[in-house]
């Protein structure tokens, strides 16, 4: 690949392949985004599977909004939410799988967190889990709910009747969290929600020290 972007969008490509073999997007469910220079943002394109895309159909948006190479994700207006309450996220990775959304359905909504931390890694990578209502793709109700929830240090929403989203420094930081979030939910689905939680002052004493390392410990 060259031309403009081309590193970041060879990692796009091969983030949306991984999604899709770790079944965390089906059909042509899903989206992922990333920062590039100049302010832009690098989008995959509406209504294509994320199994196959290559490096230059990834659709580019200027910070005014201005679109160049194809239609982008419909649910775009999200992916801008994220960044515009977190100068730090570098990629928005958003996923639509059968696991996300029978959890999802049986927790409470909560803008702040509705989840147990069943292990280290979850805390360090994922933290704080919101659960949101269901809001349709692509409205603005559901950027603005998702823009919230994560505010400027969440990395991951999970979406009721949708799916979940994961934000982090780069591509990998994102991708990474997806994947700790899934296995969490995972395990709660394989225990019935019976596996106990990490102790609170195991949990409070991992959240510590990740502070201390900052955001770049869970890439
Ligand atoms: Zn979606």
């Amino acid at each position: 690949v060259t031309g403009a972007h081309a590193e970041t969008r060879t990692e796009l490509a091969r983030i949306c392949r991984r999604l899709y073999e770790r079944d965390m997007v089906t059909s042509t469910g899903g989206n992922v985004s990333a920062r590039a220079d100049g302010g832009e943002i690098l989008i995959s394109p509406t209504g294509r599977s994320l199994a196959d895309l290559a490096p230059d159909e990834f659709v580019s948006v200027g910070p005014g909004g201005r679109l160049e190479g194809g239609r982008p994700s419909k649910e775009l207006a999200f992916h801008r939410a994220v960044y515009e309450r977190q100068p730090g996220a570098g990629a928005v990775v958003h996923g639509h799988c059968a696991v996300a959304i029978a959890v999802a359905g049986g927790l409470t909504p909560d803008d702040r967190d509705a989840f147990p931390a069943y292990t280290a890694g979850y805390v360090m990578r994922v933290g704080r889990l919101p659960v949101l209502p269901y809001f349709p793709s692509g409205s603005p109700a559901l950027a603005e709910a998702v823009g919230r929830a994560i505010g400027p240090d969440g990395r991951a929403v999970l979406l009721q009747n949708h799916g979940f989203v994961t934000a982090g420094p780069s591509l990998d930081a994102a991708f990474n969290t997806a994947e700790e979030l899934i296995d969490a939910l995972k395990v709660f689905v394989f225990s019935g929600g019976r596996a106990p939680a990490l102790p609170g002052d195991a949990r409070d004493a991992l959240a510590r020290g990740q502070r201390h390392i900052g955001q770049e410990a869970g890439s």
